[in-house]
């Protein structure tokens, strides 16, 4: 007999379920955009347990009659697609017939629904999938959509869900962005008893901006607009023989235009992180790498390449030149003309930064004292280094920035005892070639003997006076006026505290409440085993979990839980990256600048004077004040000289 056999629809569901339903906000996403497809101009979003609990979603689009309620939980039953060729223009969100089984199918699910020309709606109940009920009733024209204990009947994927508030931000975070990409709708999001978002219809993006995030959000983004014709269109044109006499002719139609409105960012904010950009084709959210490089290029030399910008994007094409169809949850996207796409965005940004661009006031940014300076560039002189001397006694910490400092940990940072191991490790460390941004701190042996010692003086006399948009500390001393980035400035401290406590064989570590299940490709996992006793020995503790992912338990303390997935791809990213075989003094130095740039504090954070004291302390005592783990700088220097030239007294 045969071994091969046709999964039931159930399983089938389940299969599909797992691509589509990855957690609550996966199945807000796909009911919102069933709603928007379905016309709607009125959508409500009630969730509790942040989705884990109950999901429900009422609006007031075209409804369903009874046939279609039932046909709608059928696997690929959709009125949106008629055939493989509409595959080529869909111009709704949905378009696979998978949603509503899948949900169905992971959760207890009830539907309400009526068209607005029929006297009465229906209501549908589906336990785990198993049709239970179907009546008849008097409802409200439109469709409300109930999702209760999602992934009831999935054990394993509902262990794996995050925590309430994790879940319910992703929510909200999804549901502020189809808002802003919809302003001439009503949406609310609802946890419980609290409103999350309500945002009536307003006239335009601007106005939602607003709406939704406040004047200051709205003051640090920069409006876009631009348009441009395709030349032709996109679409492969069959050969002439294979053309039906009646076939339109591809060549002959209209090519259209790419359209693109939205905003950026202001090179000033500068998030560590891609979650701040939304890009959304035809009305849809997508991930797409093509886009993710325009904006790269778009901000090369504006921002560093290690952070991202603030982007709200929402490009408009004609439906055929975009093929929706290469992703089961819909979030990626291929452009039939892609060089066009890229360069059209890339310069649509490009062109709103340059009319933006605010004049830089402080010109001189302090990279080292002058005799130092060489050492600063990476280059081939940057080899070998020896351990500075530090002259300056550590004020004793009266606290410090997140969590209590334990005595026992000031204490190391006294550099006594554990001098020794400590200078091996910055020597090894300034070996590695030049790609380690450590190299710029560490100057050549034979040329500076002392190499950081001269910034350290005057950062150790600073006076902060508070913190522009509570991102740059403001401070003074007698040789000028300075601005030190907070959160540079914090990574440098992490950074070199890290590094020390590796080489000590004591770093802090903390047990996650959930263990964080990664996900990784073969060429990941690879390179996972190989830097995997240097992560334990930074504080991670991870173990494989089924074939293709890992779990971490225990990672080092301070850094959020929420960063670490992002951390730890980055990480790998990074590595993967390198084109020479892995050396492991620039694996520690990667990991020590990666949990340093995540657990140190942010901009946008507000801090006592007590607090800038500290900082402007601890920095003042590294071996690298000037430029952070990146080899960004950390201080800007306006000297009294310049002070005295700008008002004309010299
Ligand atoms: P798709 O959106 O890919 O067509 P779904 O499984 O999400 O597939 O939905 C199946 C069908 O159910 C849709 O094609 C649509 O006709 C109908 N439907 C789903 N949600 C709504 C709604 N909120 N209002 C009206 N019709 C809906
Ligand atoms: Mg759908």
């Amino acid at each position: 007999m045969g071994r091969i056999h046709v999964l039931s629809e159930n399983v089938a569901n389940k299969i599909a379920a797992g691509e589509v339903v990855e957690r609550p906000a996966s199945v807000v996403k796909e009911l919102l955009e069933n709603s928007l497809d379905a016309g709607s101009t009125r959508v409500r979003i009630n969730v509790e347990a942040g989705g884990k609990k109950l999901i429900q979603i009422t609006d007031n689009g075209c409804g369903m009659v009874r046939d279609d309620a039932l046909l709608a939980f059928e696997r690929h039953a959709t009125s949106k697609i008629k055939s493989a060729e509409d595959l080529l223009s869909v111009a709704t969100l949905g378009f696979r017939g998978e949603a509503l089984p899948s949900i169905a199918s992971v959760s207890r699910l009830r539907l309400e629904t009526r068209a607005p020309d029929e006297a009465s709606g229906t209501i549908v109940e589906i336990n785990g999938g198993k049709l239970f009920n179907v009546e008849e009733a008097g409802l409200p024209a439109g469709t409300s959509i109930t999702v209760r204990d999602l992934f009831f009947n999935t054990p394993a994927r509902k262990k794996f869900l995050k925590a309430e508030s994790t879940e319910l931000s992703h929510i909200a975070s999804l549901v502020t962005h189809y808002a802003l990409a919809h302003p001439d709708k009503h949406f609310e999001l609802h946890s419980a008893t609290n409103a999350v978002l309500v945002a009536p219809p307003v006239a335009g993006s601007s106005e939602r901006v607003y709406q939704v995030f406040g004047k200051d959000v709205l003051d640090q983004l920069i409006p876009l607009a631009a348009v441009q014709p395709f030349e032709h269109v996109g679409l492969p044109q069959p050969p002439p023989w294979k053309r039906k006499e009646d076939e339109e002719d591809i060549a002959a139609r209209e090519p259209g235009e790419i359209r693109v409105h939205g905003f950026v960012s202001k090179p000033e904010i500068q998030k560590l992180n891609r979650n701040s950009i939304y890009v959304f084709v035809n009305g849809r959210l997508i991930r797409d790498r093509l886009i993710q490089h325009a904006l790269t290029e778009a901000y090369r030399n504006i921002l560093p390449p290690t952070v991202f910008p603030v982007v709200l994007l929402f490009l408009e094409l004609p439906s055929g030149e975009v093929d929706v169809n290469v992703h089961p949850s819909k979030t990626e996207v291929r452009f039939r003309q892609q060089s066009i796409m890229h360069d059209f965005v890339r310069d649509a940004v490009r062109a709103a930064l340059m009319k933006a661009r605010p004049v830089p006031q402080f010109t001189t940014e302090i990279t080292a004292h002058a005799t130092a300076s060489p050492s600063l560039t990476p280059g081939p002189r940057a080899t070998v280094a020896v351990m500075p001397q530090h002259r300056y006694q550590p004020a004793p910490h009266p606290f410090s920035l997140n969590a209590p400092v334990p005595p026992l940990q000031t204490e190391r940072f006294h550099f006594s005892d554990s001098f020794a191991v400590e200078g091996n490790a910055a020597v090894s460390l300034a070996r590695a070639p030049v790609t380690v941004p450590a190299d710029r701190c560490t100057p050549p042996a034979e040329a500076e003997p002392e190499p950081s010692s001269d910034l350290a003086p005057s950062l150790a006399s600073l006076k902060p006076l508070g913190q522009i948009r509570d991102s740059f500390i403001l401070a003074v001393n007698p040789e000028g006026l300075w601005i030190i980035d907070q959160h540079v400035a914090h990574e440098r401290v992490l950074f070199e505290r890290v590094l020390k406590q590796r080489a000590a064989q004591k770093c802090e570590s903390q047990r996650l409440l959930m263990p964080l299940v990664l996900e990784l490709t073969p060429a990941q996992q690879a390179l996972f085993a190989e830097i995997s006793d240097e992560l334990n020995k930074n504080g991670f503790e991870a173990e494989p979990f089924g074939t293709r992912s890992i779990a971490i338990k225990v990672a080092p303390a301070g850094i959020d839980a929420s960063q670490l997935e992002h951390m730890l791809h980055e990480l790998l990213e990074q590595l993967a990256q390198e084109d020479q075989a892995l050396n492991m003094e620039k694996v520690r130095a990667r990991i020590a600048a990666s949990i340093a740039c995540h657990a140190a504090i942010k901009v946008n954070m507000p801090l006592e004077q007590n607090k800038m004291e500290w900082l402007l302390a601890e920095l003042a005592k590294t071996e690298c004040p000037m430029s952070c783990p990146h080899g960004r700088p950390v201080v800007l220097r306006y000297s009294m000289k310049d002070i005295q030239k700008a008002f004309k007294r010299i």
